[in-house]
């Protein structure tokens, strides 16, 4: 048994080793992802949930590399924060969709607004405000056909400049949101500080609508919250024409999930842009 207890550790040893090598060959393939031009953006519709036109889109990073394959993005994502990476790929994620905006506005869509997700470690960084100007300056879009998706972590690190940073993205136009809101924990006091355009409903919380007693009385606090507070409201997930009906009635204008189109490549985007919603 002493025998087996030491192969064990054995084996555990190797697979830590192995693991410290895995993450390793990542850091180092994620380096040179920019230059190699193994990043691409797809394009997530999101939908007015009565007429299905659609009002715009969210970014969502991919990565393609010869020697790892595609990863799944939460897993290189929260790689990249980890190791810093994210600064540079969420400023690359920035000008890449500040670009397809323009190139909409070139064929017409005028009012189609892009959503990029901001990691809290871009937040942190030096200057996040003058990246983002630069990357809507360089497309010659105005501010307000992008959004900015942030998670609560943003909020909980608690960084004395989180204030100032906020205000000086709403000075360039751009609207704020918080991305999966209800799945963190930092209260709702900051609701009222900082100057937040919207809300994202949890696809956590869509899953058992319109069953699941609990999930619906989740989403229709979270509508009264966004409606009390004069915010906007875009549900993710949606899945099925039960949830869509549900969130209609809810009062939800708009929603992104499987139901309307998974993330597209920027052609497939374009052309769902240029067909009509009921053609
Ligand atoms: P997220 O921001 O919550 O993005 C929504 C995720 O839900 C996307 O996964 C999307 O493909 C998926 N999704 C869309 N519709 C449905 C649906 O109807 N049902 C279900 N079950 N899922 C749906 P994806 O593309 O794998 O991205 C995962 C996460 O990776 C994102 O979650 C976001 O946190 C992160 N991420 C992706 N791109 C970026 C980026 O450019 N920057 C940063 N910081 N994070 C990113
Ligand atoms: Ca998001
Ligand atoms: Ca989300």
């Amino acid at each position: 048994s002493k025998r087996r207890a030491y192969n064990g550790w054995q084996s555990y040893t190797d697979d830590l080793a192995r693991r410290q090598r895995d993450r390793l060959q990542v850091d180092f393939q994620m380096r040179g992802a920019l230059d190699n031009n193994e990043l691409s953006l797809l394009y997530q519709p999101q939908v007015d949930l009565r007429t299905g036109l659609v009002v715009g889109a969210e970014a969502l990073m991919r990565w393609h590399n010869s020697q790892l394959g595609v990863m799944r993005p939460d897993i290189f994502i929260s790689h990249a924060e980890s190791t810093g990476e994210i600064i540079r790929l969420g400023a690359w994620a920035l000008r890449e969709a500040c670009m397809q905006v323009r190139r909409w506005r070139d064929e017409g869509h005028n009012t189609v607004r892009v959503a990029v997700n901001v990691s809290y470690r871009q937040f942190l960084a030096d200057d996040l405000a003058g990246t983002v100007e630069a990357a809507l300056s360089a497309a010659g879009i105005p501010g307000t056909a992008l959004e900015l998706e942030f998670t609560e972590r943003v909020l909980i690190e608690d960084e004395p400049d989180t204030l100032r940073i906020f205000a000086q993205l709403r000075d360039l136009g751009v609207m704020l949101s918080i991305d999966d809101f209800g799945e963190g924990y930092s209260g709702l006091n900051y609701l009222r500080r900082l100057p937040i355009h919207g809300l994202k409903l949890s696809q956590l919380f869509l899953q058992g609508v319109p069953t699941n007693t609990s999930d619906v009385a989740v989403c229709q606090a979270v509508s009264g919250i966004a409606r009390s507070l004069g915010l906007g409201l875009v549900a993710e997930g949606v899945e099925n024409e039960a949830q869509r009906r549900f969130l209609v009635d809810l009062g939800v204008p708009v929603g992104q999930g499987y139901l309307f189109a998974p993330a597209l490549s920027p052609d497939d985007f374009i052309q769902l842009l240029n067909t009509p919603p009921y053609a």
